[in-house]
């Protein structure tokens, strides 16, 4: 046993000495992300823990072995078997696959963007090995977690990524233009849902000269749609207006929903691009765009769906996919942080640090779960289930 370290030991409201943290290459397809940057290694590694990397982790994201090695950082082979059987913290962006779970010993930690109500394997898992595990998307929304807000960081990135992504299909410029052979006319954006990624869409849509409409259902996006420089769609006066739950919008009628849609028609009808951010946790994403307005959009427009993995705000959009309706570009936009590895795992990984920070103080380990903060996102301990939704995605109790 190295360092005669003593093994299984019980995490909560407990310590143990000199936690090791592994972060691992990401297994998933498609993901360029690592949950460590060189400055977020050099604080764990001040906070007294050890930290091991698999070998290329952050390649994707520009950061060399090298980096982390002369700071230092362990590295290690990816799939070690020793490395994640020895590691009290996984650190990841995705969650590991069931066979890396298996590898790690019982009690140990997993932290990441586990996609807990997804991922139909993850509580059977997490069950057998007898892990707990913290899922960053159950983070409560709370201004003492912002620092620690992974889905806001990533979120940022897709709204930007979204507007850049749209102004490269779009036929025409962004910004009014005075040239010598005319008056340009800015491009006409429509923003539906003014969440973390909305706001970011808005703010860099205008950043690039367009005019910017946006339509959300919750009253106190208003002030920070106009505080942008952008117009404010009011949603439609009936009864069953959506209600809000901790700053979310809850899920929409289906009459509103139709209302809804008839009002947007005519903005839609007029617009040259349109980003599709709108989303009610846990439920399918409203379907804002039908194919009758798809109709009547010109051919050239844009339409980027944030929302294309959740069901989709806009009819025929895929994850992944861009779709050529009739002239009108449909781009599924999954992943959009992968796009942008360096700044998106720069960010992330600081709110590791700020989620762990008051966990992983003077090379101890203690975990505190009558912590609101801890407790909202800790799917199970020790194998123990906690949130009745992950065990109803597969894995039984
Ligand atoms: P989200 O991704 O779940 O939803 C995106 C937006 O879609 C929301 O603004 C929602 O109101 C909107 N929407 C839902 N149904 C709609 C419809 N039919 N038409 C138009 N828009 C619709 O949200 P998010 O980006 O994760 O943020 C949600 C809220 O949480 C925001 O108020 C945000 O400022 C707040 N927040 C708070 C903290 C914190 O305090 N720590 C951190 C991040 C976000």
């Amino acid at each position: 046993m190295p360092g005669g370290r003593p093994r299984n030991l019980a995490w909560f409201n407990q310590s143990c000495l000199l936690p090791r943290l592994l972060i691992p290459v990401e297994s998933a397809m498609g993901e360029t992300r690592v949950a460590a940057s060189p400055d977020t290694v050099k604080k764990f590694l001040s906070l007294g823990s050890k930290v091991a990397i698999e070998r290329g982790a952050g390649l994707a994201a520009g950061f060399v072995d090298g980096d982390f090695n002369t700071i230092g950082a362990e590295l290690v082979a990816p799939g070690d078997s020793q490395a994640w059987s020895e590691a009290d913290v996984v650190l990841c962006v995705q969650s590991p696959s069931a066979s890396a779970l298996a590898r790690m010993r019982s009690g140990a930690l997993v932290v990441g963007l586990l996609a807990p109500y997804a991922n139909s394997s993850l509580a059977a898992s997490l069950k057998t090995a007898k892990l707990s595990a913290m899922a960053l998307e159950l983070l409560p929304r709370i201004s003492r977690a912002q620092s620690a807000d992974a889905l806001s960081s990533q979120a940022n990135i897709a709204g930007y990524k979204a507007v850049l992504l749209a102004a490269a299909a779009l036929d025409r410029y962004f910004p009014m233009l005075m040239t010598a052979a005319g008056t340009v006319q800015p491009a006409r954006v429509v923003v539906l849902g003014a969440g973390v990624a909305g706001l970011q869409a808005v703010a860099t849509a205008k950043r690039l000269g367009a005019v910017v409409y946006v339509s959300d259902v919750r009253s106190a996006v208003k002030e920070q749609v106009e505080s942008l420089g952008a117009r404010f769609i009011e949603p439609p006066e009936i009864d069953q207006r959506p209600d809000e739950s901790g700053g979310y919008a809850k899920q929409a009628s289906e009459a509103f929903l139709t209302a809804q849609r008839e009002q947007l028609s005519n903005q839609l009808a007029q617009a040259d691009v349109v980003i599709c951010t709108a989303q009610v946790p846990g439920r399918k994403a409203p379907r804002l765009i039908s194919d009758l307005m798809l109709d009547r959009m010109r051919p050239g427009a844009v339409v980027v769906d944030l929302a294309v993995e959740q069901g989709g705000n806009c009819a025929n959009t895929r994850p992944g996919e861009t779709v050529d309706r009739n002239g009108v570009k449909l781009i599924g936009a999954s992943d959009l942080p992968c796009s942008v590895p360096n700044h998106a795992s720069a960010l992330y990984s600081r709110n590791l640090v700020a989620l762990l920070e008051p966990v992983l103080k003077d090379g101890q380990l203690s975990l505190n779960i009558e912590d609101e903060l801890i407790a909202g996102c800790l799917i199970s301990h020790n194998g123990v289930i906690r949130h009745d939704d992950v065990l109803n995605t597969g894995g039984s109790n």
